[in-house]
């Protein structure tokens, strides 16, 4: 069997699935498989070894039964490193370049220190602090094996000892550190997807990725009361905190930030889908 006959293989198997990235799904998976560029694949039409035949075969069936294709590789890009991941963390997406982006854009060179809120693989902290070379973060999440991951993928990206990975419930692990008034900015990309939406997700998504990081309760906004509500404490006096929200949030997500912060701003995603919220944290909100 030669890399095309896989290929032919393999896209009539996924097709026959159901699933609608066939032709993409077989190649990026053989070129997982065989170390080879998608172009060789059709170029080279080498023949596989046995190994390699029951591998692939083992990594179709597994898209076949709709698992993302990040897990099957256990790995997934984001910005310009790969990260990697399994069924513990969410898989990073494309839309929250965004948010690293808008992070980025309003970081000045006094910046010292930033919080990120539910960090799973650890994507955000880890491209914040690749991008933002003079800053240190502290990222949280209630998973242990979610922090083990980021762990993991901070040591592999050489940013281990710019980034502090706590587990536990979102600020309550952070007290106790002297951060209090001192932070320049926090991030959160927090589940928000609402509870009754979550059996209506995509196969994919609802199968596979773990739910804690996708329920935001009832109206999809629980973890932004929350993280709005202890931001002040922790941000210096204009402090900037930027969530990633989900569709149709961004108004309500502004309405809860207008108490305490000023300076809201709404960004768009590439899709033109609002999908950023940031704002300052106002004087008499902040802990001086
Ligand atoms: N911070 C991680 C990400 O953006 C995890 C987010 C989450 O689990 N809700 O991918």
């Amino acid at each position: 069997m030669t890399t095309l006959d896989a290929l032919h293989e393999a896209i009539d198997s996924l097709k026959t699935a159901g699933i609608e990235t066939a032709v993409t799904d077989a190649e990026w998976l053989l070129e997982d498989v065989v170390s080879l560029l998608r172009h060789q694949l059709y170029l080279q039409n080498r023949p596989l070894t046995d190994k390699e035949i029951i591998r692939y075969r083992t990594s179709i069936k597994r898209r076949c039964n709709h698992e993302p294709i990040a897990y099957i590789i256990g790995s997934k890009t984001f910005l310009d490193w790969e990260f990697v991941v399994d069924t513990q963390v969410l898989i990073p997406r494309w839309e929250t370049e965004v948010l690293v982006n808008e992070v980025c854009k309003h970081s000045c060179q006094g910046w010292g220190v930033g919080i990120e809120i539910g960090t799973g693989s650890g994507v955000i902290a880890i491209s914040l602090a690749k991008i933002l070379p003079h800053i240190k973060i502290y990222a949280t999440d209630i998973s242990p094996a979610a922090i083990k991951i980021a762990r993991l993928n901070a040591e592999r990206l050489g940013m281990s000892d710019r980034i502090v990975f706590i587990q536990g419930d979102m600020f309550s692990v952070l007290s106790g550190l002297g951060l209090e008034g001192s932070v320049d900015f926090i991030v959160s990309n927090p589940p928000y997807i609402l509870s009754k939406e979550m059996k209506s997700l995509p196969q994919d998504v609802r199968d596979f990725e773990p739910k804690e990081a996708l329920d935001g309760g009832e109206d999809g906004l629980d973890y932004y009361r929350k993280i709005i509500s202890n931001a002040p404490n922790y941000l210096v006096p204009e402090g900037y905190l930027t969530f990633e929200i989900g569709l149709s949030q961004a108004k309500s997500v502004k309405e809860l930030m207008q108490e305490c912060f000023f300076n809201i701003q709404i960004i768009n995603d590439l899709c033109q889908r609002e999908r950023v919220v940031l704002g300052q944290v106002r004087r008499m909100c902040s802990l001086d």
